[in-house]
């Protein structure tokens, strides 16, 4: 329909064939270039829901890695804004182009080490940590968001496992155990896959 300003829309109106892309959280991993640090699909879908984006909000998107989650966020809603920070230039570089091929290149990328820049950065209405969780992070996270900010982390070692563990015992939240798996060839049968287990946080600021 022509009311639809949707960029993506748009976009797949001038293309006039290709992919429809989905607008419902969880695309296919492979709608992204990555270098394997990607948020999986099941795991981004949930992570979404939780970051639960309303229309015209900020996320600050913490280790954006491909940018997958920033992305996904910019594509709930065309008026939603986002920022993706990434220490390495290269996912920073990767990121911006995922962002371009989906039809949302106003996603910000601050490469650079996290706290630093956060500094700078206008404020969000939610936060993910996806890459660079630390006691420090958290600390400057609480000194810097407004109160009522929703913030989502997701740990996969057994450091940042620990580390959310005892911030849920001193912050409250919800504190979610993740676990995966999908059948594949074992033998001439097939077993289940697993993947690593991922502990998320929920919370409010
Ligand atoms: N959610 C991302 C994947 C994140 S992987 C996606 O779906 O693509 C974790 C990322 O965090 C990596 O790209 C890593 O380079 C980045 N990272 C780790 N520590 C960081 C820090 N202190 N500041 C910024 N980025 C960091």
């Amino acid at each position: 329909p022509e009311d639809i300003a949707h960029p993506v829309a748009v976009a797949l109106e001038v293309a006039g064939a290709g992919p429809a892309i989905p607008l419902t959280p969880g695309l296919p991993d492979t709608f992204f270039e990555h270098d394997g640090q990607i948020t999986k699909q099941a795991v981004r879908a949930l992570t979404l829901a939780a970051l639960a984006p309303k229309p015209g909000e900020r996320l600050w998107d913490i280790g954006t890695g491909s940018g997958s989650v920033a992305i996904e966020w910019l594509l709930a809603h065309p008026e939603n804004q986002a920022i993706g920070f990434e220490q390495h230039f290269d996912r920073a570089d990767r990121a911006r182009r995922n962002a371009d091929n989906l039809g949302v290149d106003w996603l910000e990328v601050k490469e650079g080490a996290a706290v630093e820049a956060l500094e700078s950065a206008e404020l969000p209405h939610a936060v993910f940590i996806g890459g660079g969780l630390n006691q420090a992070l958290l600390d400057a996270l609480w000194k810097l968001l407004a109160p009522g900010t929703r913030v989502v982390a997701n740990a996969v070692t057994l450091e940042s496992e620990a580390l959310l563990a005892h911030w849920h015992q001193q912050a409250g939240g919800e504190l979610l155990r993740l676990e995966l798996s999908s059948a594949a060839p074992l033998g001439t049968r097939r077993g289940w896959k697993a993947s690593y287990p991922i502990v998320q946080w929920r919370g409010v600021r």
